[in-house]
């Protein structure tokens, strides 16, 4: 711990944690109300498995939760709440591998809560991702002992973590008792919500004392299935001198460590170096996960030298997603770093061979209990640019749930596939039934599943994916499929009312989950929720071009295959003609039909009376009153369209509409929405930065501000401690490059059209197109693209309106 760094710390606007650089976040106290929060931030994963940054010494107690979750491994289990079964399915928190404690003599487990704290501070280092503590304490006995750790999961070897614990006697000798263990014990409890259900998913756990250094634990969930071992390994050295402790083995059920006892004198630290394996059934190329994680346990080299891997996997990382924008001092640059951060350790080149999606909450915490959201729309485009294989994987995730998707759509009464709003396992629909609302105290009706524009996410996700890589193979083999069947299925629920001659969407939910059906009625949904009605028809438009795109004779099979014949191409474009889309009397897109006739909600008075309102649709209830009455929006919803589509793109689809569109009505629709939108969502915030950046600079400037201390200050009023957000994290990183550089790839033309906010001194990022490395940055008025020089290939960039032809090492600019 070096002193030089205290000078640097610049005060983080909560006090705590410090923002030390752009790289390190410090924490100076303890605070037990932030501990869920701090554990989040904290957590380090590698994209195949994440543990939160819980204390290794303590246990889930209301205070600490400590969690370890494997991408993509769920089990369900049914509950019976307000007189219903409910059956959901959730990511499994695992055997909690980090348990280390000790205690002097006879004395008591070491528990910071019992001592006098001389010194405490911990680090998150995000480059190394690295988690450290250093603590300095006195016990009742009057011992002052220093107690420094490092851990980190690591990138290089994706079923490996390590934790070192150096323990160093300032004042006494005696006997140490270094605790070493795993605990299958854990349940799903990280929720308070969900403390009504079941949450037990392991079962026959059985331990084992491998040797003098190792234990294996090992355990299967419940319903999935899935086997999951863990192993340790635990070495004990003074002056790096193997000591050889005493030790007895605890094995409790579910439980087991190893007491390793040793005599230490005054000023002669210890160190304890734990490195732990985990393995699942689900893995690939493993023989059987206990035999695979004690081998690779027993044969894995030191703490030292795995950690050195670790942090040159994430050195290469940190290449490929640079970004450095100047002018908004350290704060803002660690927290893109953290957003970063974060994204990669959920989803990274280890989650390739997983067949998991991207959890709206990473693997963070149990909120939404690892479910996969339509927030991949706010992630996929960001990390296309970056690392498009991962993004190719991801878009296989869903591949593989066609089956299921294509099952739904007909269950549903309808063609082609239905994806689900939440996903977990096989890709069956797991939006709850039931939820919680906290403030009431009342179990009520979930209608989120009515959410369909998930469908046009998932198509505008491949189509960015395509437009990004000309990744033609992926389109042939597996995205085209999804997006024909996605626009049959937007075809087939697409009503026509021969009285309007328009086609319409009845029965679903936009965006914006405040409303879910019309206040009254019998049934949930909307009818025409403009958001769904104009991507469905992009989505129609994108698959109609599609099909002239693809080469014979793949064409012909494919239609073979999904039975496409020429009568449902001839309804796709009479859909995506005639589709319905309600405005205002003043000409403003109406979110759904009807929203023009609610009721105005007095702002004013619930923010006085409650502060924060962004979980307005709680507060409502609690009054006995239904959002479903209000022009009150949780989130962006109709401005979901700016958020996504130029709008020389809206104006063309409103032009194949047959409606008039001008594009100076965009900030009139901005302005409405934005004062009755309540940001209930932290995705709310990317969008609204994204649709102003144009028209009103500060604004956006505000919104990016506050999505990026979504997590950091815990904007949402303590939903951090259950898990990051995602998509605001990637959504505010992607920002910066497709908003305020104007990145955009169309038609084999990357484009430029940079406008910063003025707060932006100059902005660099490197971005991977078309299997080329592009160099851009904006600086002192002036706006370059640069081609790195050992591709081969040239590509076209659009400036200023004009196309021109960049080879490898050559650069353009242009004045800003
Ligand atoms: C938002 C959704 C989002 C989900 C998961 C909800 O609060 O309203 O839009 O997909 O959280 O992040």
């Amino acid at each position: 711990m070096s002193d030089e760094l205290v000078d640097k710390t610049e005060a983080h606007p909560n006090g705590d944690p410090e923002v030390v650089d752009e790289w390190v976040l410090r924490y100076s106290k303890i605070d037990p109300a932030s501990e869920g929060l701090r554990e989040s931030l904290c957590t380090l994963g590698n994209g195949y498995f994440a543990t939160r940054g819980a204390a290794p010494e303590t246990v889930a107690d209301g205070i600490h939760y400590p969690g370890t979750y494997v991408g993509g491994l769920y089990n369900r289990l049914s509950t019976l709440v307000a007189g219903r079964e409910v059956e959901n399915e959730s990511n499994v928190n695992l055997p909690n591998w980090l348990v280390t404690g000790f205690k002097i003599d006879d004395g008591p487990w070491f528990d910071l809560a019992e001592v006098d704290v001389l010194d405490f501070r911990q680090e998150l280092d995000l480059r190394r991702s690295v988690l450290s503590r250093w603590i300095r304490v006195r016990d009742a006995d009057g011992h002052v002992t220093q107690v420094e750790q490092r851990r980190f999961v690591s990138m290089s070897d994706p079923h490996v973590a390590g934790l070192e614990t150096v323990i160093t006697p300032e004042n006494w000798s005696g006997r140490l008792t270094v605790r070493s263990g795993i605990d299958g014990r854990v349940v799903n409890g990280g929720v308070p919500r969900y403390h009504n259900l079941d949450a037990v998913h392991l079962a026959d756990t059985t331990t084992q004392a491998v040797d003098a250094q190792t234990m294996t634990l090992v355990t299967r969930t419940n319903q999935s299935n899935i086997r999951v071992a863990e192993a340790a390994r635990t070495r004990v050295t003074r002056g790096g001198v193997p000591v050889e402790p005493s030790r007895a083995v605890i094995e409790e059920p579910g439980f087991i460590a190893f007491d390793l006892g040793t005599d230490i004198e005054a000023a002669g630290p210890v160190t304890i170096e734990k490195v732990v394996t985990l393995f699942t059934s689900s893995d690939r190329s493993i023989s059987e996960p206990l035999l695979e994680a004690r081998a690779r346990v027993v044969r894995a080299t030191d703490f030292g030298k795995l950690l050195h891997e670790h942090v040159e996997a994430w050195d290469d990382l940190w290449r490929r997603f640079s970004l450095r924008l100047e002018g908004d001092g350290d704060l803002t640059q660690l927290t893109l770093h953290l957003h970063i951060f974060h994204l990669l350790q959920t989803t990274s080149r280890n989650t390739i061979d997983l067949d998991a999606g991207v959890p709206a909450r990473g693997l963070h915490g149990e909120a939404y209990r690892g479910h996969v959201f339509w927030d991949e729309l706010f992630i996929f485009p960001y990390l296309t640019m970056h690392l498009p294989e991962l993004v190719r994987s991801l878009l296989l995730y869903r591949f593989r749930r066609l089956p299921e998707a294509r099952w739904a759509a007909a269950q549903a009464g309808a063609s082609g596939a239905m994806y689900p709003w939440q996903s977990g396992s096989n890709g069956r629909e797991e939006t709850q039934t039931l939820h919680l609302n906290p403030l009431s105290g009342r179990w009520l009706p979930d209608a989120s599943h009515l959410q369909r524009h998930i469908n046009s996410a998932i198509a505008y996700n491949i189509w960015h994916y395509f437009q990004a890589t000309a990744d033609f193979e992926f389109m042939i083999s597996y995205g085209a499929e999804m997006i024909f069947e996605i626009s049959r299925f937007w075809a087939s629920v697409a009503r026509y009312d021969p009285s309007l001659d328009r086609y319409e969407i009845k029965g679903v939910m936009g965006p914006d989950e405040y409303h879910d059906g019309y206040a009254g009625a019998p049934e949930p949904g909307l009818d025409n929720n403009a958001y769904t009605n104009v991507m469905a028809v992009w989505v129609l438009c994108r698959a109609l071009e599609l099909i002239e795109l693809l080469p014979e004779p793949r064409r012909s099979e494919l239609r073979e295959e999904l039975a496409l014949d020429d009568a449902e191409l001839a309804l796709w474009e009479d859909v995506s003609h005639k589709m319905r889309v309600v405005r205002h009397e003043d000409g403003v897109i109406s979110q759904f039909e009807g929203y023009e006739a609610l009721a105005e909600l007095d702002w004013d008075l619930y923010r006085r009376r409650y502060g924060d309102i962004s979980r307005l649709d709680r507060i409502l209830e609690e009054e006995h009153l239904s959002p479903n009455s209000y022009k009150a929006s949780k989130q962006a919803d109709v401005l979901m369209l700016f958020y996504l589509l130029s709008a020389d793109e809206l104006q063309a689809i409103f032009d194949r509409l047959g409606y008039d569109f001008d594009e100076a009505s965009i900030p009139t629709t901005i302005d409405y929405y934005l004062q009755r939108t309540s940001h209930g969502s932290t995705l709310s915030r990317v969008v609204h930065a994204w649709v102003v950046a144009r028209s009103d600079r500060e604004r956006s400037w505000e919104f990016f501000e506050d999505a990026l201390r979504s997590d950091l200050d815990d904007t949402q009023g303590g939903t951090t401690a259950e898990g990051v957000h995602l998509g605001a994290m990637a959504g505010s990183v992607d920002l910066l490059g497709r908003c305020y550089l104007g990145i955009e790839m169309r038609d084999g033309v990357i484009w430029f059209d940079p406008l910063l906010p003025v707060e932006v001194r100059s902005l660099s990022l490197g971005i991977r197109y078309q299997r080329q490395w592009l160099t851009v940055s904006a600086e002192q008025g002036r706006f370059t693209v640069e081609l790195g020089d050992w591709g081969a290939g040239t590509v076209l960039v659009g400036l200023d309106g004009d196309v021109a032809e960049l080879g490898p090492g050559e650069r353009r600019q242009m004045d800003l």
